[in-house]
C-alpha cells in the first residue's frame, strides 16, 4: 500500500468518525455509546493496519475463509477483535470458533448450537447477535420476526454463547430516511427481548440509524474506499 492510499484511509475513517460525533450530538447520544465496525472485506491486511494504527479496532468480514487468513496474518495486534457479518455456514463454525471471532449473523438454532459446540472445544465464549430479516424479503438471511422469541430463547440457553442483539440490513431505498421504520422495529424487538446491540445502519443512512438508536454502524467504503473487484 503507498503512502498516499494509507493517508485516504485516515482521511476517510476521520470523516467517518465526524460524521458520527455529529449524528450523535443531534441526537442526543454520547458518541461512545456508538461502536464503528469498519468492514474489510477484499481490501488488504495493510489497510487493516492502518486504520488499526488510528485507533480503529473492531473489524468486520464477510467469509470465513478471507477473515481466517487475515486473522493470521495479523495476529500480532492482539486486541483487535473481529466480528463475521456474512452469512456462516455450519460447517465452517469450527474455524470461527478458533479465532473467538463474533458472529452477527446468527439466524438460526442449528447454527446456534454448532457454533456453541465448537466453541465449548475451544474452550471459549463466543458474542453473538441475531440477524433478523426486518423486510421479510425473500431473498434475505436472517430469522423471521415471527421465529424471534423461540430463537433468542434457544440461544439463551446455551452457555458457550453470549447473545448480545440483533442485527439487520434494511431493504435497499434510494432515501436513507425510508430505512427509519425498519431500524425503529429493530430497536422494537431489542428492547422486547431485553438485547442491547443493535447492529443497523451504513455509510448511506448512519445517522438515520443512529437517532433510532444504532449501537454499532457497519462501514466499509466510506472507510477503505471501493472495493477491489473480486480476482
Ligand atoms: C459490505 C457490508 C457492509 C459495508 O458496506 P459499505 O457499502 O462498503 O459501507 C455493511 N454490512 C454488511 C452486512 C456488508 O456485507
Amino acid at each position: 500500500m503507498s503512502a498516499a492510499e494509507q493517508a485516504q484511509v485516515a482521511i476517510g475513517l476521520q470523516a467517518v468518525r465526524e460524521r458520527i460525533a455529529a449524528a450523535c450530538v443531534k441526537a442526543g447520544r454520547s458518541p461512545e455509546s456508538v461502536k464503528l465496525i469498519a468492514v474489510s472485506k477484499r481490501h488488504s491486511v495493510d489497510a487493516i493496519r492502518t486504520a488499526y494504527a488510528q485507533g480503529q479496532r473492531e473489524f468486520g468480514e464477510n467469509y470465513v475463509q478471507e477473515l481466517v487468513q487475515k486473522a493470521a496474518e495479523l495476529a500480532d495486534l492482539s486486541d483487535l477483535r473481529w466480528r463475521l457479518i456474512g452469512r456462516l455456514q455450519r460447517n465452517k463454525a469450527k474455524e470461527v470458533a478458533r479465532i473467538g471471532c463474533a458472529v452477527d449473523t446468527v439466524d438460526s438454532l442449528r447454527l446456534g448450537d454448532a457454533l456453541a459446540a465448537r466453541a465449548a472445544e475451544e474452550g471459549r465464549t463466543l458474542e453473538v447477535l441475531v440477524q433478523v430479516n426486518i423486510g421479510a424479503e425473500a431473498q434475505k438471511a436472517g430469522s423471521a420476526i415471527a421465529d424471534l422469541p423461540g430463537l433468542v430463547a434457544g440461544l439463551r440457553a446455551l452457555p458457550a454463547l453470549h447473545l448480545r442483539g440483533l442485527l439487520a440490513i434494511p431493504p435497499v431505498v434510494s432515501d436513507p430516511e425510508h430505512s427509519r421504520a425498519s431500524f425503529r422495529r429493530l430497536r422494537e424487538l431489542g428492547s422486547e427481548h431485553g438485547l442491547h446491540e443493535l447492529s443497523m445502519g451504513m455509510s448511506d443512512d448512519l445517522e438515520v440509524a443512529i437517532q433510532e438508536g444504532a449501537t454499532m454502524l457497519r462501514i466499509g467504503t466510506a472507510i477503505f474506499g471501493q472495493r477491489p473487484s473480486a480476482a
